[in-house]
């Protein structure tokens, strides 16, 4: 067997700063924004040349949560009401033997300072330190393959929940509007999405979801998740 030493050439920064509630594909909560810094000496101009003309990209990362845990041949995908067995390579799990993860981004705009490079990405389904190592541009011709068929996978899900703000949350919401404008689409966008384990739906539990640098408390009523309260993380 051969092994391969790979280095971190970026580190994303996202509003995730846990997994419960990361959405599960890429491009499903599109107002999750995140930033790639890039790390020396990739922090170099030249190793992103013309990729400013790229709409999307693919970043190729590791699921560093999940480093040397152990790893099973077959994973519940939650798409199959988490109780239905696959083989982890018909999965997009992130339990796998080498824990890589590819996720196909929206890159909005480059920004460049002195030493340090931030590609500034949409629709990412990534933890906050996430470690990439490697990012290519999407290529529509090669990537995007019209009539493929994706088995169990085949249509993106779609908002399960509607989410309701209580009034003391919508009005935190408002108070610090100004420095984190997308809070509300954030949450609003990630609840719908239903982020509870597909196994367990307790109607009593109350939720926490760490997003931004606030932890937002929710619960579920039959279809309606409401946001109860949100609070700084301390
Ligand atoms: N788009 C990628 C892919 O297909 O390889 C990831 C799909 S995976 C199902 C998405 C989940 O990975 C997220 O919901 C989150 O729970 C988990 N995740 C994201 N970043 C992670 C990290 N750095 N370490 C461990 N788990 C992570």
């Amino acid at each position: 067997m051969t092994d391969f030493n790979f280095n971190t050439i970026a580190l994303i920064r996202s509003c995730y700063n846990e997994k419960f509630g990361i959405p599960r594909q890429s491009g499903l909560v599109e107002n999750a924004d995140a930033v790639i810094e890039m790390q020396a000496p990739y922090n170099d101009e030249d190793f992103i040349r013309e990729l400013e003309g790229f709409s999307h990209i693919w970043l190729i990362f590791v699921f560093h949560q999940h480093i040397g845990k152990p790893v099973k041949a077959t994973v519940r995908p939650p798409r199959l009401g988490g109780n239905q067995r696959v083989g982890v390579f018909a999965s997009r799990s992130p339990f796998r033997p080498n824990p890589i993860g590819i996720s196909v981004v929206k890159l909005n705009k480059i920004s460049k300072n002195d030493n340090t490079i931030e590609l500034h990405i949409s629709g990412a389904d990534l933890l906050n330190g996430t470690p990439v190592i490697d990012i290519k541009p999407y290529v529509s011709y090669a990537d995007s393959i019209a009539g493929a068929s994706s088995s169990y996978a085949s249509d993106k899900p779609e908002a399960k929940l509607e989410v309701s703000f209580s009034a003391l949350a919508s009005q935190y919401i408002n108070e610090v509007r100004e420095q984190y404008p997308k809070l509300r689409d954030v949450i609003q966008q990630t609840l719908s999405l239903d982020p509870r384990p597909a196994y367990i739906k307790d109607r009593e539990k109350h939720y926490g979801l760490s997003v931004f640098d606030f932890n937002v408390q929710w619960r579920v009523e039959d279809t309606v998740a409401e946001v109860i309260r949100i609070e700084k993380l301390t």
